[in-house]
């Protein structure tokens, strides 16, 4: 059939990382060395086709700053997914994403889908994260990872679409 899935979706991580990026690349095919930051959060909408099912994403790109913490419940509250970006260049970023990881397992819906993205796959010499540690955290986590590049336009489509088959498989 042509049944239309809206599904809110939530990027979380720190700022930097390549949140907002990453939608770019998704939403327009874009990328700019000089992203401005995000203040608040931003919203993108965008439909992907899965076989004959379409899932509509409603997309919340949180800023990351720490000032805007106390917002981020507004945004993965009732979210159908969430991916947790760090960059792969960045150990600190890392961490920060298990932390966000962790809040949503205490605080948010036991039935999103989380994805981890090391993003700036792009940037392999500076590399601080294994993606192999990634890997195992994300499996022990009950998340599904994938390296990224919203400059190589690499995994983006792919995590999105990763996403939309398990929602319409849930
Ligand atoms: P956000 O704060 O998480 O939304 O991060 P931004 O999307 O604003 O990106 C922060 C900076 O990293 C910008 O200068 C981007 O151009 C850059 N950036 C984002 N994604 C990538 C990537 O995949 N590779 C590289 N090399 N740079 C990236
Ligand atoms: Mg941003």
């Amino acid at each position: 059939g042509n049944k239309i899935r809206n599904a809110k979706l939530v990027l979380l991580g720190d700022v930097g990382t390549g949140k907002s990026s990453l939608v770019l690349r998704f939403v327009k095919g874009q990328f700019v060395e000089f992203q401005e930051s995000t203040i608040g959060a931003a919203f993108f909408s965008q439909t992907l086709a899965v076989n004959d099912e379409t899932v509509k994403f409603e997309i919340w790109d949180t800023a990351g700053q720490e000032r805007y913490h106390s917002l981020a419940p507004m945004y993965y509250r009732g979210a159908a997914a969430a991916i947790v970006v760090y960059d792969i260049t960045n150990a600190a970023s890392f961490t920060r994403a298990k932390k966000w990881v962790q809040e949503l397992q205490a605080q948010g819906n036991p039935n999103t889908i989380m994805a981890l993205a090391g993003n700036k796959a792009d940037l392999l010499e500076a590399r601080q994260v294994p993606a192999e540690e990634a890997k195992t955290y994300a499996q022990e986590n009950g998340l599904f990872f994938m390296e990224t590049s919203a400059k190589a336009a690499t995994n983006v489509n792919d995590i999105f679409h990763e996403i939309a088959k398990r929602l319409l498989q849930g």
